[in-house]
């Protein structure tokens, strides 16, 4: 009796436990973010669970309705989603299918998951039906922003890279020709800067979106770099399909302004650089690369132009750019030393000053012009410390000399643009002839004409500074820049020095006669000193003398001297 009231008693005990199992799966399932279809192979019943209601309309009570599920989604699925949903056909565990519903963009996910028993024969299925819309949408705009620039429509350069590369691999079997073409808008910047980033993203975006046009009618492939950077690449052009005539084409565009949303115009000009495989290189990014050097030269030929690859151009840019790279070291070893060149008295040949010339010694005994490096440093930057260290030196030298000899000069020091239109120039430079004592109307300052692109007031008011502390000026390589006499009149300087080319050609040629001794005329009428450079030869002192040059520098009474040679001749003269 009491076995009996004790199996009696489990029996409940098991029941009760049972219910609670199955009301904490209903509560679990009700719960659920997606919907479920239960079916007992045993019993051949089947169940939905979950959230059907807000998937489907319709109900599924006996088995032979679960194809019910394949009319509700899009046909082209429906196929994929019968291998899932009569997974065990298949004898596999598991399986998915992502499917749209019919008419909807709705993106149904179906999980399907058979339970088989020890027997090997299926026992349970469970199918769980989710909604992964938004995820789907989410993924494709991830890949739309692999594939493309987001502002203007055109490949990204991930892509890009990856299509070009592709071609590059196929010509190579084909013996095929690929040309890319890097687009480059002209003075961005001034618009960016002076007008706003909002009315620069709408040019890149105005433009890049003619270009994606362009790309698509003409079959070509087109890409946005970056900022205002764009990409072309025409597989195996020919006909119509060449840079050459995609270039006018897009030169031809340009000439019209683009309409801002702001109703304003803006018309720009573009620099562009082209490189062809095999020619150029044999990769992608590399083919992007010596593009991207013809743009560069394209710049420094004056904007607006196309230049084509060629060798010279690129070793001119290799070179240029390991002398950028050793400049960098040597500003940081200061690997540099000062040459000083007399400058004299052309009546009584008298030392009037020395002029400084920096040297760079690179490596043991090779010498690297100040031509061919200072325009680097003047475009890199490198020229700030540089001439910093320039007008240092070269006052503490002349503070010693004039210290040890006795012997009052002038020292002329070159002056960058780049250094002379920074805020601190005038400060910096006062401050060196305070640290040293010397007087400052034995220090000359060598500026050129190109200072004077700059806002002329500007240039006016630092000029007027210097000169006010006594510093004395010298305009440069007079007569090689946008020389004005005109503007002569307006500059207070005391000093003007005339270019080489003109003293070279003077004596041969009757037109540069006249202009040096228009120069020189109108140079004593103005109360300034005149300066020869580049003298070499006796005929040609001996003319300017007799026009009255007041100053002559050349290799015929002295080249440039190191401190040690300078010395040599402040001795002789005392
Ligand atoms: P520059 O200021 O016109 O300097 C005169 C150049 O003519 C110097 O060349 C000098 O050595 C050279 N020269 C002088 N007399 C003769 C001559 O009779 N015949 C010939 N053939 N040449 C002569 P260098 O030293 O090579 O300097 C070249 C240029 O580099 C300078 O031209 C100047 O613009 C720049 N430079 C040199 N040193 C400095 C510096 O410390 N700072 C800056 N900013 N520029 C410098
Ligand atoms: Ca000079
Ligand atoms: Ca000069």
């Amino acid at each position: 009796m009491s076995e009996l009231h004790y199996q009696l008693d489990l029996l409940k005990a098991m029941n009760q436990k049972l219910t609670e199992k199955e009301r904490m799966y209903h509560t679990v399932f009700e719960s659920a973010v997606g919907a479920f279809l239960y079916y007992s192979f045993e019993r051949n019943q089947v169940s939905t669970l979950g959230q059907w209601k807000e998937f489907f309309n319709f109900e599924i009570s006996e088995p032979k309705q679960i194809s019910k599920l394949l009319d509700a989604v899009d046909e082209s699925f429906a196929v994929t989603l019968r291998d899932v949903l009569y997974l065990e056909k298949t004898g596999q565990e598991a399986a998915t299918a992502e499917c749209m519903l019919k008419n909807t963009k709705i993106w149904l996910l179906f999980h399907s998951k058979i339970y088989y028993g020890t027997n090997g024969q299926p026992v349970d299925k469970v199918i769980y039906i989710s909604n992964i819309t938004k995820i789907r949408s989410q993924n494709e705009e991830l890949t739309y922003m692999a594939y493309y620039d987001s502002m203007t429509g055109l490949f990204s350069r991930n892509y890009f890279v990856r299509l070009l590369s592709e071609y590059v691999r196929k010509a190579s079997e084909m013996n095929d020709v690929i040309s890319v073409m890097m687009i480059d808008l002209d003075d961005f910047h001034k618009i960016n800067d002076g007008q706003g980033m909002v009315v620069g993203d709408e040019l890149i975006q105005q433009f890049g979106s003619y270009l994606k046009e362009l790309c698509e009618i003409k079959d070509v492939t087109g890409c946005h770099l970056h900022t205002d950077v764009y990409l072309i690449a025409i597989y195996a052009p020919s006909g119509e399909r060449t840079m050459e005539a995609l270039y006018k084409e897009i030169q031809q565009r340009v000439r019209e302004p683009f309409k801002l949303s702001n109703g304003q115009e803006l018309q720009v000009t573009f620099s562009a650089g082209v490189a062809e495989y095999p020619e150029a290189s044999q990769s992608a990014i590399e083919l992007i690369n010596c593009a991207e050097i013809m743009v560069f030269k394209s710049k420094a030929m004056g904007k607006n132009i196309i230049q084509y690859f060629n060798t010279p151009v690129l070793e001119e840019f290799l070179r240029t750019a390991e002398l950028e790279s050793k400049l960098k070291e040597a500003v940081f070893n200061h690997s540099f030393q000062m040459y000083y060149q007399p400058q004299y008295f052309a009546d009584s040949k008298k030392l009037r000053g020395m002029e400084a010339l920096i040297r760079w010694k690179d490596g043991d005994d090779h010498m690297i012009s100040p031509a061919v490096f200072i325009p680097i440093a003047e475009k890199n930057g490198a020229i700030i410390p540089i001439g910093q260290w320039v007008v240092e030196q070269s006052i503490m030298q002349y503070a010693l000399w004039r210290q040890r000899y006795g012997y009052p000069f002038i020292m002329s020091i070159n002056i960058s643009a780049l250094q002379y239109s920074r805020e601190d120039f005038v400060d910096s430079v006062i401050k060196v002839i305070r640290k040293y004592g010397v007087t400052p109307s034995e220090i000359e300052l060598e500026i050129t004409e190109t200072i004077l692109i700059e806002d002329f007031q500007a240039v006016y008011d630092k000029l007027k500074l210097l000169r006010d502390y006594g510093i004395r000026i010298s305009l440069d390589d007079f007569g090689t820049g946008f020389s004005s006499l005109s503007y002569l009149k307006k500059l207070p300087i005391d000093t003007l020095k005339i270019d080489k080319s003109f003293i070279d050609t003077v004596l041969g040629d009757s037109a540069t006669k006249v202009i040096t001794e228009a120069i020189i005329n109108m140079v004593k009428a103005l109360g300034f000193e005149s300066v020869a450079e580049g003298v070499e030869d006796e005929k040609q002192y001996e003319y300017l003398l007799s026009i009255g040059c007041d100053v002559i520098q050349g290799y015929l009474f002295g080249k440039p001297y190191s401190a040690e040679d300078v010395e040599k001749v402040l001795s002789s003269i005392l």
